[in-house]
């Protein structure tokens, strides 16, 4: 499998030299990424919601080594809420956040400047009458996103979280968070995790999924389904049959650019379908976590990098 050995690649900071040399406006960028600005973010985001979609949006950064990085991130939150508001579209796109983006990672006070940046963009979101999903990143930040995910729902109890199936410990943590308002967004992980604490073979996490699929539909929460994977898809309709649930008591999500035309058609057949909108100049490891789970995309990529347009 080469999913590993280019999200190994991934970490050299060469390689990350090299490739953030390339404009967003290069083709392979472009389809993951539709631009850098909360104007790219809210226009992708209104030509969705005409196609009868939803969006939840990322403002890219991840591993944020100062406060004032962790700062100018929560100020572009702000920006993009506001915006949406003003555009009348908050009601159909909400936004995602990686906590280590807002000061997760600073030594010292890490958990509680990301606690106090989250609850800052939790009342951003709901004064534009829209929410808040915790995006989740390696297992290393698990226990401490899901403590912040805690604090929070204690005065924003809407707030969304990411559970990743490849996890072990998932499992449990859906039948923890599959109470009433609660809403979960199950999907399979993209990081590189080790053996003592995930699943490392594909049927393994796709078996995991559909055991935290029966959990999280046959509770009482809002599950958000992601994945492009079709049998998940099917499987996870099924399921929404089998336990009564209707349209609107659940949605799938997916990422922009990833099976558009699928995604039209869950929404034409009366599904919600939300699509995950990244944006900014931090797109390097959003990218390289896309090419790994789609190496087909690497003769493409690398033509993009020669020629660098
Ligand atoms: C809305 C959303 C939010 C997410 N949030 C998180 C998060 O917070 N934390 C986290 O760890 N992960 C997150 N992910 C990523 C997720 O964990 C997977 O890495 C990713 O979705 C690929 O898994 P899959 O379920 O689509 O199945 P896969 O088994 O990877 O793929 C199934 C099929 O989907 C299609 N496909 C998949 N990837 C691509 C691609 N890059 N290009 C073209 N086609 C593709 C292919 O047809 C493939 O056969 C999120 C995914 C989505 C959709």
């Amino acid at each position: 499998m080469l999913r590993q050995p280019i999200l190994l690649l991934a970490r050299s900071q060469g390689v990350k030299k090299l490739v953030s040399t390339m404009p967003v406006s290069s083709g392979i960028v472009t389809s993951y990424v539709p631009g850098e600005s909360t104007a790219d973010a809210v226009g992708a985001t209104a030509e969705l919601v005409d196609d009868g979609l939803r969006t939840t949006l990322d403002y890219l950064g991840e591993d944020t080594a100062d406060a004032a990085q962790a700062d100018a991130t929560v100020a572009a939150y702000k920006e993009l809420l506001a915006e949406l508001a003003a555009r009348g579209l908050a009601p159909k796109a909400e936004v995602s956040v990686k906590l280590s983006a807002i000061g997760q990672f600073l030594p010292d006070n890490g958990h509680k400047v990301a606690l106090e940046n989250a609850r800052d963009i939790c009342r951003a979101a709901r004064n534009a009458g829209t929410t808040v999903t915790l995006d989740m990143e390696d297992h290393t930040t698990t226990d401490s996103t899901l403590a912040i995910l805690r604090e929070l729902r204690k005065d924003f109890p809407e707030t969304g979280a990411v559970l990743q199936a490849m996890l072990h410990r998932t499992e449990a943590d859906c039948r923890a968070l599959a109470h009433e308002g609660s809403r979960v967004r199950l999907c399979k992980g993209a990081y590189m995790e080790p053996e003592e604490v995930a699943f490392q073979d594909r049927v393994d996490v796709d078996r995991s999924y559909v055991r935290c699929l029966k959990v999280l539909l046959g509770g009482q929460g809002y599950p958000m389904i992601a994945t492009h994977d079709p049998r998940m898809i099917q499987i996870a309709s099924s399921l929404a049959s089998r336990f009564g649930r209707q349209p609107g008591t659940y949605e799938f999500q997916m990422l922009y650019g990833i099976r558009p035309e699928e995604q039209k058609r869950l929404a034409a057949a009366g599904e919600t379908m939300r699509v995950y909108i990244p944006y900014g100049t931090e797109w390097y490891g959003y990218l390289m976590r896309r090419l790994a789970e789609k190496p087909q995309n690497l003769a493409f990529f690398a033509r993009s990098l020669v020629s660098k347009k």
